[in-house]
Parts: structure tokens; C-alpha cells; sequence
């Protein structure tokens, strides 16, 4: 059997994270990590994402829109649908990830509620003018932070410059519960009413059971010798079917967002396991800068690095080639070949089957996503084996 290298980062489990002390919280933890408020503890990001939202249109009721960038996690949309509200798609910036300005300043209005920005591989996002467009038509600002527990803006955790800020607790995000999510907020009352909420969820068995199997799973196969039988086949499956959509797990329906609560014995498994991450944080910043540097010597591409002043944790690196044909060839060579090498969001959020209600033209996110894919940064992909990918862009120099 071929061996698979995850796409991400994922910590992986040790077996003293199955010991723990019966006081030991997640939230707990992570809040004297990263310097935040305790977070609420969810069964998912999304439905961090949809309690943060149910807040927030409790407290402006008179206001149902959402803005959300137009690559991103087809969950977040499905989940502002699910709860009645109106996502709004932004295009992004040619060449960026930061939301376009114009596209900005058409969709914002009296009846926006929040602006969603959102922090993609562990890099702190510019919130360009959305603190003053905020304060204008006075919404929220939430920070989707599911790609970036631990990156921190000058000395501050995302999620603290916006009204709320979310992280995700799913496979290969870094830190894992076995899908799990954690929401917090800066403002004691907006951040007791996301408690309140949480305290709320419904314990279903058949999930938690089956989260909990999971996560026995993640501690026996999560390595290079096992991985192609729970990512690699299906993968590869997919790609043969040319279903990049399924490939990467794309495929959500509103039925793919079950809401409950976060397992206490999950939740004790991934604090345990918390205490490593500041060094897995530090390890994964350290490689991504050196591999960047080589990079960038290539000339058809751009990788995203750190801004200045901010901390970056790097599950893996985005990469934009300067044409989709060349992105093409590169995949066709690399993402079969269990390299961890693959796309993000393959399509902008128009795009998807799913989602062409939205009829939205979101051209710079839809050319982005034909021209961007990621290296995984996890500690099994070697230097030797950096190299070879290495070798195989500079290749493609020519073509
Ligand atoms: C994964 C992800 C989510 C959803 O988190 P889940 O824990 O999978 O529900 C939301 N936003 C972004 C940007 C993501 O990458």
C-alpha cells in the first residue's frame, strides 16, 4: 500500500492524551493558550459559526445578511441558509485572499448584520476598511479562524479585533476533537448569550458515539502508512471520476450539519493534546518559512506568507500559479501522488452544484480558485521529499 502524507497539519494524538484529569476543560485550555475568553464548545466550526450568528441576530434582529467571501467553506454559507438568514457573496481581490472593496461596498446595507472574514491557512487576514464599514452600517465583524487557532495579529489571537471569532476542532485543521468547534467574543454579554447557547445542545449518542470511534481512528491511522485507506483512495477515486468537488470534500447539503454538543470526553482528549501545540506551532512556522524561501524562487508562482507584525501557524502553504493551465498540469503531475499535495476550495462559492442559487459574478474568487493549491506542511513531508516536489515545480517552468 502507498503511503499518503496528510494534506494539513494535523496534531496527532499520543496515548497520555486519553489520560487526563476529570477538571481538564478544552476551553479552559485554550483560552490561557491563546488570551482569549474561555470559548463555548460545539460539535462542529459551523456550528460555532451558527450560534455566533443566532446571537447576533438576537441582538439586531432587524437585520438578516451576511457577507462572506467567495472562497471559503461552502459550509459557512450552508450554515447561514440553515438558520433563515441571507449569505451575501464578496468577491475577492485579484491575486488575494482579502475581501474586494468594491465588491464590499455594493453589498453592504442597513440590513447587514455581519461581515465575515475569514483567516485561510493559519495567515491573519487583513481587515482592510471593514472596521470603518462596520461602525457605518453598524454590524459585526466575525473572524471564521477555523484554518487558524494559534495565529496571532502583533500579540493578540485572531478573533479578538472582531465582534466574535471562531475556530474548528474537524480532521486535519490542527487541533482535533473529532469534528468540534470552539466560538468566543471580546464583548462579555455577546460572549455569555454564545455560552448560553452552547450550554444549550442537545447530547445525540449515535453522533457522539460515532465522534468518539473517530477519534480512536485518528490515533491508530493517522500516519503516512495508513492514510491512503481513509484519504488517499477516495481521493484518487474521485479525481479518475474527474470529481474534484467530492475529491476534496466539498460536497456538503444542509443534511451535512448535525447540531449538538461537544463530548466532554473528546473535549478532554483534545486538551490534553492542546498542551503540544505552541511547540507543533512553532515547528510548522519554522519549516513553512525556510520551504517558502525556496519557493519563491520559482517564478510562476506566489506563495502567502506572514504579514508583518503578525504569527502565522501554517497547516500548509497556498500557492496561486499565474495560469490555470499551468495549475492544471502541476496537479496532474502532484495530486495523485500522495504527496500531500491538493486544492483548498476548488471552486468559488457560486460555482458549486449546490450553490448556484447564489447568482452571484464573483470572477477574481472563481479565477483564483482555478490558479491556487496547497502543500501540506505537516513534519512527515521530509526535506528529501520537499525537494522532489521542488524539482517537479521547477519543471514546469517551461510549458
Ligand atoms: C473547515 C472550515 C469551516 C467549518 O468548520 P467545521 O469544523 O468543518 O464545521 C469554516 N470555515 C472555514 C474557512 C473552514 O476551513
Amino acid at each position: 500500500m502507498q503511503t499518503e502524507i496528510p494534506p494539513t497539519a494535523g496534531l496527532a494524538l499520543i496515548w497520555q492524551d486519553f489520560i487526563h484529569h476529570k477538571n481538564l476543560r478544552l476551553g479552559d485550555e485554550i483560552a490561557k493558550l491563546l488570551q482569549i475568553p474561555t470559548p463555548a464548545e460545539t460539535c462542529s466550526g459551523t456550528v460555532a459559526f451558527i450560534l455566533s450568528l443566532e446571537v447576533l441576530y438576537e441582538l439586531k434582529p432587524n437585520k438578516n445578511q451576511i457577507i462572506v467571501p467567495a472562497w471559503t467553506c461552502p459550509l459557512v454559507i450552508l450554515a447561514i441558509e440553515k438558520i433563515g438568514l441571507i449569505p451575501k457573496i464578496c468577491d475577492l481581490n485579484i491575486n488575494a485572499l482579502t475581501l474586494d472593496p468594491l465588491s464590499l461596498q455594493q453589498l453592504i446595507n442597513d440590513s447587514t448584520l455581519a461581515i465575515v472574514i475569514t483567516h485561510y491557512g493559519g495567515l491573519v487576514n487583513s481587515f482592510q476598511n471593514c472596521e470603518i464599514l462596520a461602525r457605518e452600517y453598524d454590524c459585526f465583524l466575525i473572524e471564521d479562524s477555523a484554518q487558524a487557532m494559534g495565529a496571532f495579529n502583533k500579540n493578540q489571537s485572531v478573533g479578538l479585533r472582531g465582534d466574535i471569532g471562531f475556530f474548528s476542532l474537524a480532521f486535519g485543521k490542527g487541533l482535533t476533537s473529532a469534528e468540534g468547534g470552539l466560538a468566543f467574543s471580546k464583548h462579555p454579554e455577546i460572549h455569555l448569550r454564545i455560552h448560553q447557547k452552547a450550554s444549550q445542545l442537545p447530547t445525540i449518542n449515535k453522533w457522539e458515539i460515532q465522534r468518539c470511534i473517530e477519534l480512536w481512528g485518528y490515533y491508530f491511522f493517522y500516519r503516512p502508512q495508513f492514510l491512503s485507506y481513509f484519504y488517499g483512495q477516495q481521493l484518487r477515486k474521485n479525481l479518475q471520476k474527474n470529481d474534484e468537488i467530492s475529491a476534496v470534500g466539498d460536497n456538503f447539503s444542509l443534511d451535512d450539519i448535525p447540531i449538538h454538543s461537544l463530548g466532554k470526553w473528546r473535549s478532554k482528549v483534545a486538551a490534553k493534546a492542546s498542551i503540544r501545540l505552541t511547540d507543533y506551532w512553532n515547528f510548522l512556522r519554522e519549516q513553512a518559512e525556510t520551504r517558502i524561501k525556496q519557493l519563491q524562487l520559482i517564478s510562476y508562482l506566489y506563495v502567502f506568507e506572514a504579514q508583518e507584525n503578525t504569527h502565522a501557524t501554517f497547516p500548509f502553504l497556498i500557492i496561486l500559479v499565474d495560469h490555470p493551465m499551468r495549475c492544471q498540469k502541476i496537479l496532474d503531475d502532484l495530486w495523485q501522488s500522495g504527496l500531500g499535495i491538493t486544492k483548498l476550495f476548488v471552486r468559488a462559492i457560486p460555482e458549486y452544484p449546490n450553490l448556484t442559487h447564489l447568482n452571484y459574478k464573483t470572477p477574481n474568487a472563481q479565477d483564483f480558485a482555478s490558479r491556487c493549491f496547497t502543500i501540506t506542511n505537516t513534519h512527515w513531508l521530509s526535506n528529501e521529499i520537499f525537494q522532489h516536489i521542488l524539482q517537479t515545480l521547477k519543471k514546469h517552468e517551461s510549458f
